[in-house]
């Protein structure tokens, strides 16, 4: 599924994010920038010992920052190391930190001049977030971000199941209805997403 949001595209598919040959991946990192499963022990493997001597020179970011280093030998230039909240029950500060974590990762896309950036579904793995949940906070920031900056061109989130690409897909169409019926003059409710093939 693809849309327009100004003049961004915003995209949700399935995949492997490291084959991404997008300027930027994101990798959903832990605290310490140590490495691990999931995304962040796939990250690590296909790009090679590099982006972890530069992750040890980093040495950390808190839940809800963003660091950038080298792609290594990945298609994608530069991968931005994000920490989401681990989850427990909502009630600490997990939906902030979750939208400061896409909030920081685009932010450092912008000032490094990154023009397409693709997205995991941060925190929704070993982490534990409701993937329901993640995926409001998640595509809502990344559309707050984008109206607001008019940047990056493209972002992509890469989503690793069908189960996942459907949540979102879903959430998604739920997240325009609302916007559309939250829009009362009718030119920007029919230019503010349109729907490509
Ligand atoms: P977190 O610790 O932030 O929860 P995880 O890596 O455990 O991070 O999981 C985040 C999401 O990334 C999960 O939905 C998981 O299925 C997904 N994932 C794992 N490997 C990949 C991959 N190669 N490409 C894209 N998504 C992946």
């Amino acid at each position: 599924m693809q849309i327009m949001v100004n003049s961004t595209t915003l995209s949700l598919i399935k995949g492997d994010i490291t084959q991404e040959e997008t300027d930027a991946i994101v990798n959903a990192a832990n605290a310490r920038l140590a490495g691990g499963g999931g995304v962040d022990g796939a990250i690590h493997r296909a790009g090679g010992p590099k982006i972890m001597e530069e992750c040890r020179k980093i040495g950390g970011c808190p839940a809800g920052s963003a660091v950038i280093t080298t792609g290594g030998n990945l298609k994608a230039k530069y991968v931005i190391h994000t920490v989401g909240p681990i989850y427990r029950d909502g009630r600490h500060d997990e939906p902030k930190l979750l939208a400061n974590a896409y909030k920081s990762s685009l932010e450092i896309a912008v000032k490094k001049g990154i023009k397409t950036i693709a997205f995991p579904s941060i925190s929704t793995g070993a982490y534990g977030y409701p993937i329901n949940e993640a995926a409001e906070t998640a595509l809502k920031t990344a559309i707050d971000f984008i109206k607001s900056h008019k940047m990056p061109s493209l972002v992509r989130f890469v989503l690793f199941s069908d189960r996942d690409l459907e949540i979102y897909e879903k959430t998604l169409e739920r997240l325009i209805k609302e916007e559309r019926s939250g829009v009362s003059d009718e030119a920007s409710k029919s230019c503010y997403f349109k729907k490509t093939p």
